[in-house]
């Protein structure tokens, strides 16, 4: 048995044919693959716009850039999750707070969070950065109504999620980064992720006034629209009216992109049957397996479970060429973030979740023999 990690991206013929099609035409830099791929993918997620990004994390930092996050400015995200979802809030000279997990979803709590903003005056935070953890949609729908309530923004981190949806009030599905509850959505293209471009990132939104900042900001605050001009010098005028960064992406990346765009979906069908598997394998045993949800499309970019000797079970499996992952080491506890003041004991959910947390391999491509072979060696580890 090869070694077998826990994402893995998978890159087809047709993929490759389409990136070598694209070096040998006139746009190597962002051109008509970026545009394409942009079009595709606020299709896919059912957005109105998208603006594609170098990677998740300059996804993270323009949003925050547009909705004016600044100095003092108060913003709540979740511990659990990669610190890209914080960081951004810092890049702007903003604070970042915290709101401990459920224990089922391993996603915000929404109970503490409102029990959080209702013990502060309305006007201490300015946004909320919730992330699809794992590929399980948080219920932006009553996100929303909350921050309404509290005049807070929404920034909806769905790196996990592409493809998956919740299910509204109204019986209607809602996918993941459609903007119709959050005002900004992002997403990265990492190869673990669903779509791999290399590097790369989304952010999508139905605000039209945002999605004109984003481009703005995407390349140095430089325009060259003539309608949004001051002067007009001749045809190579431009102005630089904000102080934006080069946050674009390449069309090479974006062709990359394109293509597996086109399996997106059934890759999250496979990872749904992958995890209906390991589900059925595990049943009765020591081992707590993800929250399922009738009103949720799990988007599964991780198959976590929990289990008493975390530990003893990464080694193992790491010791029969099974390289699985935690997800993650709680933000507050980084050590930067301790700087900041945070300490141990201040979110006991996501705490005592780490403790237990691990990832097992979860790709589209993993196969049959494959998973087999890792449910053998879980079983045993946790029947010894
Ligand atoms: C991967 C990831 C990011 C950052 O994306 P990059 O493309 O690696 O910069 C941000 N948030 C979450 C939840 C992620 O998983």
């Amino acid at each position: 048995m090869n070694p077998i990690g826990y994402g893995r991206q998978f890159i087809s013929q047709k993929d490759i044919d389409l990136v070598v099609e694209t070096l040998k035409s006139d746009y190597l830099t962002q051109g008509p693959m970026v545009s394409e791929f942009e079009q595709k993918f606020a299709k896919y997620v059912d957005a109105k716009y998208a603006v594609a990004v170098s990677n998740g994390t300059a996804a993270l930092h323009l949003c925050n850039m547009v909705l004016g996050t600044k100095a003092g400015d108060k913003v709540i995200t979740t511990p659990i999750t990669f610190a890209a979802s914080a960081n951004a809030v810092l890049y702007c000279g903003g604070e970042v707070d915290f709101v401990d997990i459920d224990p089922k979803s391993y996603t915000i709590d929404l109970d503490a969070l409102e029990a959080k903003l209702a013990s502060h005056p309305v006007g201490t935070y300015k946004g909320l950065v919730p992330v699809d953890f794992a590929g399980y949609p948080v219920d932006v729908e009553r996100l929303r109504a909350i921050a309404d309530q509290y005049n807070l923004w929404i920034i909806e981190d769905a790196c996990h999620a592409p493809g998956g949806y919740f299910t509204d009030k109204q019986g209607e599905h809602q996918l993941c980064g459609n903007g119709r509850f959050s005002d900004l959505q992002i997403f990265s293209f990492h190869p673990v992720k669903h779509i791999a471009t290399g590097e790369g990132g989304m952010i999508t939104t139905n605000n039209e006034e945002l999605y004109k900042k984003l481009l703005l900001y995407r390349t140095h605050g430089i325009t060259k629209e003539a309608e949004l001009l001051t002067e007009n010098h001749g045809g190579w005028y431009y102005e630089m009216q904000e102080l934006g960064y080069n946050y674009r992406l390449s069309d090479i990346q974006a062709a990359l992109g394109v293509s597996q765009l086109d399996r997106a979906k059934e890759g999250v069908a496979s990872r749904n049957k992958i995890a209906q598997k390991y589900n059925q394998a595990f049943k009765g045993m020591a081992i707590t397996t993800p929250f399922v949800d009738a009103s949720v499309y799990h988007a599964y970019h991780l198959y976590i479970i929990q289990v008493e000797d975390r530990k003893g079970l990464f080694d193992y499996l790491k010791e029969h060429q099974i390289f699985a992952q935690i997800h993650y080491i709680p933000v507050h506890l980084q050590p930067y973030y301790k700087k900041l003041g945070w300490k141990k004991g201040d979110f006991p959910m996501a705490e005592a979740y780490y403790e237990q947390c691990i990832s097992l391999p979860m790709f589209p491509t993993l196969s049959e023999e494959e998973q087999d072979y890792v449910i053998e060696k879980v079983i045993e580890f946790v029947s010894a």
